[in-house]
């Protein structure tokens, strides 16, 4: 009986010159994202887009599908019927006493009249439909301003579609179509949170994470393949490459040969430097991250200027203005904060100095960091990082074939 899923577009208004091509990458998504089920055909018309389920049995998964798919702004499951009264009210009638088994309630009856050659008007549709109704159904009773229910008639020249319910789509733009971005990933709670809003804008995402083993462990990589695998559902190809860089030569020498207190600006300089060769062999046009202001040293303005001063790309920090407890609601609803809150070791943590500066100074910086020779470790480190591509199937394609991932 609910045999079509109505989509509605999100931003799309705002964006009339690439209009068509945003629609078509989301239409692209949703058929992408529900490949493997059987039986479904795809309707695109226009500003709508349906989904034909042709009782399909899986409707509440793809419903949960639907959700993580950037661009769309709402779906309805709904039932088609031909466009003329009697069929309409049959229709109305059916689906209200299966929604209203035990007692019946108060509704309004809402009609939008997409097929203007349609003899009535969009009111005079609500109010016969409305009076039929309460004829044929005892106990149900009009509410326009307070209803526990509204059926929604959608008239149309190819069939009138009828639905109760409006389900919230994530909003934003569709996958891939602002361009691709690399992510800065770390096993904790922020990053996955600004890669999860990146995709929900629009942007496509490759990830970078720094290792330093024997001092972090695979587990501390693992951790990081789950945190992915969850933002997995949103993206435009179901997947996200990540690269894993060796670190623990570059950190050993800052370690070795730096002023403690400039450690974490010089390790996080390096790591940008690194961020932006790998941007750059892959086609990213920004840096991403999950930076927040005044969460820690790094993180002052003076921080970031200074680290910022080794990229010319631009760096964006979805979570800038964010409190950690904005960003942990956010965690919660994609499902990544439990993953984070496992305990782990991050490079960042190993070396931390007890007293990092917070005002650091770019001459300073610069100073100390050419104590080592580090544009060659940093080719270095470029070179031996691996890919790994994450899949929401959860199996791993390992591109260089080394036998373990270092
Ligand atoms: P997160 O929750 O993402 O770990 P955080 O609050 O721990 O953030 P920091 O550890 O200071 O903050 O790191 C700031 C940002 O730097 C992270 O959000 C992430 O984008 C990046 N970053 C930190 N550690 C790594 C790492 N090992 N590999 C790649 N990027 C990292
Ligand atoms: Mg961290």
């Amino acid at each position: 009986m609910t045999d079509h899923i109505l989509i509605r577009y999100g931003e799309l208004a705002l964006k009339k010159s690439n209009r068509k091509q945003f629609i078509n990458r989301i239409n692209k998504s949703i058929k992408r994202a529900l490949e493997g089920y059987e039986n479904l055909e795809f309707d695109p018309r226009g500003l709508r887009f349906y989904i034909i389920l042709n009782n399909n049995p899986y409707l509440d998964e793809i419903i949960e599908i639907l959700k993580k798919i950037p661009g769309i702004y709402s779906f309805s499951v709904v039932s088609k019927c031909n466009s003329n009264i009697d069929d309409i009210v049959n229709l109305a009638e059916k689906l209200l006493r299966e929604e209203f088994k035990q007692s019946m309630k108060t509704i309004k009856v809402d009609t939008n009249r997409g097929d203007k050659h349609f003899p009535m008007t969009s009111l005079d549709i609500t109010k016969e439909v409305s009076r039929q109704l309460f004829r044929r159904i005892e106990g149900l009773k009009a509410d326009v301003h307070n209803p526990e229910l509204t059926l929604h008639l959608d008239v149309r020249f190819e069939g009138t579609f009828i639905f109760t319910n409006i389900i919230m789509g994530m909003g934003g733009m569709p996958s891939g179509s602002i361009g691709k971005v690399m992510l800065m990933v770390s096993g904790g709670i922020d990053s996955v949170v600004a890669g999860y809003l990146a995709i929900k804008k629009g942007m496509a995402v490759e990830a970078v994470h720094f290792a330093a083993p024997p001092y972090t462990s695979d587990l501390a990589i693992q951790k990081v393949i789950d945190l992915l695998e969850k933002l997995t559902p949103y993206t435009e190809y179901q997947s996200i490459n990540l690269h894993i860089v060796p670190f623990t030569e570059i950190q050993t020498k800052i370690y070795e040969c730096c002023r403690e207190d400039y450690g974490i600006t010089i390790m996080r300089r390096m790591m940008y430097r690194i961020t932006t060769k790998l941007a750059e062999k892959h086609k990213c046009l920004a840096i991403l991250n999950g930076e927040s202001i005044g969460q820690v040293a790094s993180q002052t303005l003076e921080s970031m200027a200074t680290i910022g001063e080794v990229t010319s790309m631009p760096v964006i920090r979805p979570l800038a203005t964010f409190d950690k407890s904005e960003i942990i609601k956010i965690a919660t609803s994609i499902d990544t904060y439990d993953i984070s809150i496992r305990p782990y070791e991050d490079c960042c943590t190993v070396f931390v100095p007890k007293h990092p500066q917070i005002k650091p100074l770019n001459t300073k910086a610069f100073e100390e960091e050419n104590k080592f020779e580090f544009n060659e470790l940093i080719d270095k480190a470029v070179n031996e990082t691996n890919t790994l591509v994450i899949k929401s199937s959860k199996h791993l394609d390992l591109f260089n074939q080394n036998d373990d991932i270092f």
